[in-house]
């Protein structure tokens, strides 16, 4: 019998080295020669339920890039999800590619292999993943969710993801300024796409100034006229006096560049691992006093919406209900960040992780 040594194998840069430093359960690599798929799906934890998370399709430089992006994506699902009450895991499936390679056929191979899992991981849309993609997914498997409402489903999640954010802001701006009221607030809207649009929506309403940036100058007026924000360069943004920046476009905008440029006191907004490096950006955002609203907190309106979706459960009224909670957990999490002296987002891993260890313990008889 060969003997596997697991001191050579298992090393920082090596596959199971990465998976069990960021503690997954499962890497599933997909690849299809017929179709061009190349697809990895991450189940991170799935102790709460199934693992749900969206798939992404993106033209990779690298295979590392896509496993480092997958491993991290199905992360921030486990914790999104416990954090947001749900009875599902962490996962996240990427497709390695152009967004041009995809077919009936492509997307219907890729839906076999989710299939394949036995519903340990449920998948929706995300970036480069659209509404019909979805439809062809659903063709061979029923562990999908994010269909329109045609079809049955709940139709697009990003107004719900809006208004979570929405909530998480002003839970933060409570902790910044002693009010939630975000009226006369200057608000820095980063990328006017699905998310940041809804969002822009209730900030106006509150009577906040609003700064909005993206690489469409096309959206960027459609949104201006619409509701009176005022367009900036994307490339000044971080240096421009602001209350509440909110990042709606791209991961890791917050880095060692960006954290000395900002002057704002909160930082809320719906991108997904906005942190680019999650321990010390935390931290310099604690010390520099910025109110840090952890994004895997308060984008799960998505993830609400497309659970009920799932479990055939759908209420919007319910679903938007359960999304204004994340105004409470936010401000708890911020409250104990305080009290613990921890970043913010220490604060929530360790909230969402205690949520899986109780929920985990009492499924022990079993
Ligand atoms: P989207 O593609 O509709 O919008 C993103 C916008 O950002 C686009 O308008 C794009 O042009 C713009 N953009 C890209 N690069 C930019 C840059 N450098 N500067 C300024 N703008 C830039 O996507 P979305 O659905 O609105 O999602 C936005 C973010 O929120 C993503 O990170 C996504 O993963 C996250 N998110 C979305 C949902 C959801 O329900 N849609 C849920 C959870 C998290």
């Amino acid at each position: 019998m060969l003997a596997i040594n697991t001191t050579e194998t298992v090393h920082e840069g090596s596959i199971f080295g990465q998976i069990t430093t960021m503690d997954h359960e499962q890497l599933v690599i997909c690849q299809d020669e017929a179709t061009g798929l190349k697809a990895l799906i991450g189940i991170h934890n799935t102790v709460l339920g199934p693992a749900l998370g969206g798939t992404r399709m993106w033209p990779y430089g690298t295979e590392e890039e896509a496993i480092k992006d997958v491993l991290r994506l199905s992360r921030g699902m486990t914790f999104k999800n416990s954090l947001a009450g749900l009875n599902f895991g962490g996962g996240k499936a990427v497709i390695l590619g152009d967004p041009s390679l995809k077919s009936e056929a492509f997307l219907r191979r890729f839906g076999r292999f989710i299939e394949s899992l036995g519903g340990r991981y449920v998948t929706a849309g995300d970036v480069n993943m659209k509404t019909p993609d979805m439809e062809y997914i659903a063709l061979e498997t029923r562990h999908v969710a994010g269909l329109p409402k045609s079809k049955g489903g709940a139709g697009d999640p990003s107004p719900v993801t809006a208004y979570g954010v929405y909530m998480g802001m002003k839970a933060a701006a409570k902790k910044a300024f002693g009010s939630d009221s975000l009226q006369g607030k200057r608000i820095g809207v980063q990328g006017v796409g699905k998310v940041g649009k809804y969002l822009i929506n209730y900030l106006v309403k509150e009577g906040a100034d609003i700064l909005i940036t993206d690489i469409f100058e096309d959206k960027l007026k459609e949104v201006a006229a619409a509701t009176g924000a005022t367009v900036v360069d994307s490339k000044v943004l971080y240096d421009l006096p602001m209350d509440i920046y909110a990042p709606c476009a791209l991961g890791a905008t917050i880095n060692d560049q960006t954290i000395t440029r900002l002057t704002c006191k909160v930082i809320a907004g719906g991108a997904n691992n906005q942190l680019e490096d999650e321990a010390k950006h935390g931290k310099l955002l604690m010390e520099k006093g910025i109110v840090y609203a952890p994004d895997f907190l308060i984008n799960a309106g998505g993830v609400i919406n497309v659970g009920a979706e799932y479990y055939g459960e759908y209420q919007e009224e319910a679903v938007f209900t359960q999304t204004e909670k994340i105004y409470d957990t936010c401000l708890s999490i911020l409250t104990n960040s305080e009290q613990q002296n921890i970043p913010a987002q220490q604060a929530a891993i360790e909230a969402a992780k205690a949520r899986i260890e109780a929920i985990g313990r009492i499924k022990l008889p079993f």
